[in-house]
């Protein structure tokens, strides 16, 4: 990450704006303000969210694994401007293979810290899943508001970007993937 970069990117944009309209010390000091809170909200792109994953083996578990609602944030690829919300996922355990719920956390924050597309992040968090776990399925479903939808452009507040990604045997079996939708939908009501 090229701090330095980043900080004379935001000073041509306060010229834009025009430097007389602006105060001494924004001139002086957002530029480095601006360049280090992008670094903190994209410290992702210089790591793996698979490598969050630490999978650990447990008592031999086969009945599904949920995590609801798990708050993030990131930054949208065409404006650059946050998106906020939550993501909840469900995965059927293979051979006793299982993760901590803090790691599961991470993997879905490592992937949105960075500029994304919700899709994507989506997807992403379901490969990683998948990849590191090795599970009959994975479920992945992502609720968020998107700041460049809200404030600017068709000024939509309150509506919400609903995406999921259906894995393995979720996407084959659907007894399995209404049993994995229902468990998911509870948190709409809770
Ligand atoms: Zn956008």
């Amino acid at each position: 990450m090229d701090l330095e970069k980043i900080e004379a990117g935001v000073r041509l944009i306060l010229e834009g704006f025009g430097q007389e309209k602006l105060s001494e010390e924004m001139w002086a000091n957002t530029p480095r303000r601006v360049a280090e809170a992008l670094a903190e909200l994209c410290y992702g792109l210089d790591r793996n969210p698979e490598d969050e994953i630490e999978v650990t083996f447990q008592e031999p578990y086969d009945e599904m694994v949920v995590l609801r609602n798990i708050p993030f944030h990131s930054l949208c690829e065409h404006h650059l401007l946050p998106f906020i919300g939550r993501a909840s996922l469900v995965y059927l355990p293979k051979g006793g293979r299982i993760v901590g719920v803090s790691k599961l956390a991470r993997v879905l924050q490592v992937a949105a810290a960075r500029p994304q597309l919700q899709e994507r992040l989506t997807s992403q968090v379901a490969d990683a899943l998948m990849e590191k776990l090795r599970p009959h399925g994975v479920l992945v479903q992502i609720e968020a508001e998107h700041l460049c939808m809200t404030i600017r452009g068709i000024k939509k507040p309150g509506s919400v970007l609903v995406t999921s990604a259906i894995r393995g045997l979720f996407r084959t079996d659907p007894a399995a993937r209404a049993e994995a939708l229902a468990l998911l939908s509870r948190s709409a009501t809770s």
